[in-house]
């Protein structure tokens, strides 16, 4: 047998932020098997349906392959200058405020970085925002109220040393399976008790100890109850509180909000706080549930509180843990890739900041106001403020909140460029340029999942047609704009180094985020990197944060944040009589561009659905399978009825994924309001209002 031997990489998988390593081998003929990376610290071998699907989705039938200009395939050299002259002359005329990049936590860390500092340093904008925007950006903002930065603390390893494990807000068994996996693996060992915070019943609360079906949106007051019950049963550390400022105003707060808006029985409450109080170890793992809501940031810090009272932060088994939804969204918070975070941590409002940065990349200046966050940059791609925008690695026709006026918007622009690895996407049949992109298994950089381990992604498959990395494509446009030095990059482990070398910065102003004991990598180092957790610094390497009481605000102390319950914005009422809640099901991925390959997982759930209460679907005459019109103030969406009492009675769950090019009626975002944390930016994605009746 002359066959070439089969050479097996490593790399990681596509799709949650639980970030799984994956053993990837070509079978010769196009295709990929795909295996558990043993090795991995993030799942130790595990996949879910999703990542052990992955090697049915890297055909190229779908694929985007050259370069189109309106309509038209075209070369590299004629869309390149079109993209570098437009943007060039789009600020020359309105200024750079006129153009946009909205990016994607599906991009690596090196694409992410060379995006953010072509948008900040040399652009002259911070109108860079990423979908993360609707992931996670209530996490960001409440770390950064808290601890002075934006730090998670925990490690995964904390799920199997834990006594006890809170899920707010998160369908782990679905959303981040092989995390899930390892707490059922931990509980079986060790009897962890599970309670799961969430008005809808998920694969989740099977087997939960305790479920708190709350009304939607009132975390904050389920958290201050805690908070305050633990203080007067004597439960907080005195001794770790010394390490914090803003106790009283928040203790006081919390003794002022209204448990009963919670809508839960008092006993239920009474148990979680029992298990609080009696569980030294506890773990508040939290998703979306909290993140996707015009309160989100409060949400979060409502639950921060509740550690810091009680010291139960960066020790083993003990501290809260924020999940991501995207495979690189941490990486894009490193980089800086929201519209109102500098680079490596570094703040966009301090002049210090601003300073060494500029001086670090050779520019002019660094903008000195944020930039504007999702909903309020496709308000001005709407109202022509924006009049050039890139859009890189997402859907945002679809995955917007109103995505009927975002889709009109983007129409509407004088000049959009996507960047993506296919042209059957809703926002890139809006493009005047699309730029083909190598995918997951063809491209090479980096990735930081859930607990800052940043994993390689590695190429195992050749690059088809014309198509290039994004960090190409992005330093090209540079180059062509004017900045050749700046972006003159023989590879994506250049990049690395400069971005390691840019976070040693940071750490010298004593950021949290400083890995730059990476920075002088070489080649063979970067294509050997084994998964790292950050910080990776000459003083330390990776663990956790803040059991020594030590946080980063100027004074060293963490901030307990006092917040109070907010009902969602929109208010249910008899012209809208319905609360919305929109999320993912276990075997799609966002708009579907990948999963949808896989005919396996699209058997899973295969048509769009709304979960609706059987006495409501009663009353509204909803059958078993009935089509459903769903309308609110912003559009209308045809779903068919699953009737089942996982959902409350005046509430309704719809899954997001289904786009105009797989389910044209079935556009979720439609019908969801753009209301936003004011803190955040993060829309509220999971409690706008709905009519529903039958068709
Ligand atoms: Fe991929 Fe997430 Fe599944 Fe792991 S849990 S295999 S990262 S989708």
């Amino acid at each position: 047998d002359d066959a070439e031997p089969r050479v097996t990489v490593k790399s990681t998988c596509a799709y949650c932020g639980v970030g799984c390593g994956v053993l990837l081998t070509p079978d010769g003929k196009g295709g990929l098997e795909v295996r558990g990376d043993p090795d991995h610290p993030a799942n130790r071998g595990r996949l879910c349906s999703k990542g052990s699907a992955l090697g049915e989705t890297v055909g190229l039938a779908h694929r985007l392959l050259a370069p189109v200009v309106n309509g038209r395939a075209t070369g590299w050299d004629d869309a390149l200058q079109l993209v570098a002259d437009r943007f060039r002359e789009t600020i020359a005329e309105h200024g750079p405020d006129a153009v946009a990049l909205y990016v994607s936590g599906q991009l690596l860390t090196e694409d992410y970085y060379v995006a953010n500092k072509l948008a900040k340093g040399f652009m002259g904008t911070a109108n860079i925002d990423t979908n993360s925007r609707l992931c996670m950006a209530s996490t960001v903002a409440g770390q950064r109220r808290a601890f002075g930065t934006d730090t998670v603390p925990q490690t995964y390893e904390d799920l199997e040393e834990a006594d006890l494990i809170v899920l707010v807000g998160s369908n782990m068994a679905w959303c981040h399976p092989v995390l899930y996996q390892r707490v059922l693996a931990a509980r079986a060992a060790r009897r962890t008790k599970i309670v799961v915070v969430d008005p809808r019943r998920t694969a989740s609360c099977d087997g939960a100890d305790l479920r708190l079906a709350l009304e939607p949106g009132s975390d904050v007051a389920l958290f201050n109850r805690l908070l305050a019950d633990l203080y007067e049963g004597g439960a907080l550390d005195a001794t770790f509180l010394r390490h914090t400022e803003g106790f009283d105003e928040t203790l006081a707060q919390a003794m002022n909000d209204d448990i009963s808006v919670t809508g839960l029985a008092e006993e239920d409450v009474q148990a979680f706080v029992r298990l609080w109080r009696d569980n030294e170890k506890v773990v508040t793992v939290f998703s979306q549930g909290v993140n996707q809501s015009s309160a989100g940031s409060d949400k979060v810090n409502a639950i921060l509180n509740c550690h810091l009272a009680t010291g139960r932060i960066g020790k083993p088994g003990c501290g809260p843990l924020s999940v991501t939804g995207q495979p690189n969204a941490m990486g894009g918070r490193e980089v800086g890739g929201l519209a109102n975070m500098l680079a490596c941590h570094l703040d966009l409002e301090n002049a210090d900041h601003r300073a060494a940065v500029r001086d670090f990349w050779g520019c002019d200046r660094v903008p000195e106001a944020p930039g504007l966050k999702a909903v309020d940059m496709f308000r001005a791609v709407g109202d022509g403020r924006i009049k050039a925008l890139w859009v890189i690695h997402t859907n945002p026709a679809v995955s917007m909140p109103d995505a009927d006026a975002v889709r009109e918007a983007i129409r509407g622009c004088d000049f959009v460029v996507v960047s993506d690895v296919t042209a059957a996407t809703d926002t890139a049949r809006l493009a005047d340029v699309l730029l083909p992109a190598t995918a997951w298994g063809e491209k090479s950089g980096t990735v930081t999942n859930s607990d800052r381990t940043i994993s390689r992604q590695r190429a195992v498959l050749p690059a088809p047609g014309l198509t290039r990395p994004d960090w190409a494509q992005l330093a090209e446009v540079g180059r062509r704009m004017g900045f050749k030095n700046a972006f003159d990059y023989a590879s994506e482990a250049e990049i690395f180094r400069e971005y390691a070398a840019l976070s040693g910065i940071a750490g010298r102003f004593g950021k949290d985020f400083d890995i730059s004991g990476l920075a002088g990598l070489d080649r063979a180092g970067y294509d050997a990197l084994p998964p790292v957790r950050w910080p990776v610094s000459a003083t330390r390497t990776g663990g956790r944060f803040f059991a020594d009481g030590q946080f980063y605000h100027a004074d060293g102390k963490a901030r307990l944040v006092p917040v109070a319950w907010r009902p969602p914005v929109a208010k249910v009422g008899p012209r809208y009589p319905f609360r919305l809640n929109t999320g993912r099901i276990r075997d799609q991925w966002h708009t579907m561009t990948r999963t949808a390959l896989s005919p396996r997982l699209a058997a899973h759930l295969a048509e769009p659905f709304l979960e609706i209460h059987p006495e409501d679907a009663a009353d509204l005459g909803i059958g078993l399978a009935d089509l459903c019109v769903l309308d609110s103030p912003q559009g209308r969406a045809i779903l068919r009825a699953r009737i089942t009492d996982d959902v409350l009675r005046g509430q309704v769950f719809a899954p997001m994924h289904w786009t105009g090019e797989t389910a044209p009626a079935a556009r979720i975002d439609a019908v969801v309001a753009p209301v936003v944390d004011p803190v955040s930016g993060q829309p509220e994605s999971k409690a706008s209002v709905v009519k529903v009746s039958r068709m």
